[in-house]
């Protein structure tokens, strides 16, 4: 399927399910199995928090930067 985007003419590739569109077909087909009308996989473990994610990698991250007691970086630590 061809769109103008910024003024260009360009190839998308449009999910036939919820028709989120992809610039790569590798990128929809990654999306028709992982994600499109699935149940995300991983919940967040913290009570009270309902973030769920389709990717464990999605969750990591929101559990450091929502849940973690560390300080981000070692260097602000007990200066
Ligand atoms: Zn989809
Ligand atoms: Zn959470």
């Amino acid at each position: 399927m061809r769109i103008e985007a910024f003024g260009e003419p360009m190839d998308v590739f449009p999910c036939p399910q919820c028709g989120k569109m992809y610039r790569h077909k590798r990128s929809l087909v990654r999306h028709v199995k992982l994600e499109c009308n699935q149940e995300p996989k991983f919940s967040c473990p913290e009570t009270g928090c309902d973030y769920r994610a389709h990717q464990k990698v999605s969750l990591r991250r929101h559990v450091l930067v929502k849940h973690s007691e560390e300080p981000l970086s070692p260097f602000v630590q007990n200066l």
